[in-house]
């Protein structure tokens, strides 16, 4: 993507957390420096800003961060995916598998009408199967995922070709 190399260099990398081995890709640096965060939206906003996008369905809680200024420069309505036992309201849920166990993402059973046009946004792809369970669940709801869409991809861990295999279109702003 067009800022991507500049989005990339102010994204930090923690080796060993959260557990030993790992390394954390970081992204509040990009959230601390005004210029970068300006450059990371516009990026998602000339994407999707002819795309007639009816919501933002924003996984909890990176995405939040995202979602929300997209949402409203699209002018379209922001819906949060969230982790189970959040939402309020009558839900829906998808449970995947994580290395250790399992996790379950729910959305509101009126987030939006049928038909409707959904982007799915979050902060990063590693095997995929967060962004997967939330598109499953948009489309189980009747929604149509225009695209899933992250400011990171880790290819090499095969969630993005994992998501692209189950015909949902992937769009990062940096690898
Ligand atoms: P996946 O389901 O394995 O693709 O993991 C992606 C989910 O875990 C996203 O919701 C991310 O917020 C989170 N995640 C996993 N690894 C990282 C990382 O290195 N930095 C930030 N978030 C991460």
């Amino acid at each position: 993507s067009i800022y991507g190399d500049y989005i990339k260099s102010v994204i930090r990398t923690v080796p060993d957390w959260p557990n030993p081995g790992v390394n954390f890709r970081d992204i509040t640096p990009l959230l601390q420096n005004s210029a970068a965060f300006r450059k990371l939206i516009d990026s998602f906003v000339h994407r999707y800003q002819e795309m007639d996008i009816d919501a933002v369905a924003a996984i909890d809680a990176r995405g939040f961060i995202v979602g929300a200024p997209l949402a409203y420069e699209l002018g379209c309505s922001f819906v949060p995916v969230r982790k189970k036992g959040k939402l309020p309201f009558r839900t829906i849920s998808e449970t995947y598998t994580l290395e250790y166990g399992e996790a379950e993402v729910e959305l509101h059973s009126d987030a939006f009408q049928s038909g409707d046009r959904i982007l799915i946004v979050d902060d990063l792809i590693a095997t995929g199967g967060t962004m997967l369970a939330a598109a499953k669940l948009i489309s189980r709801s009747g929604g149509q995922v225009v695209e899933t869409a992250t400011i990171v991809d880790l290819p090499d861990l095969g969630g993005s070709q994992r998501i692209r295999e189950a015909k949902y279109s992937v769009f990062a702003v940096c690898s």
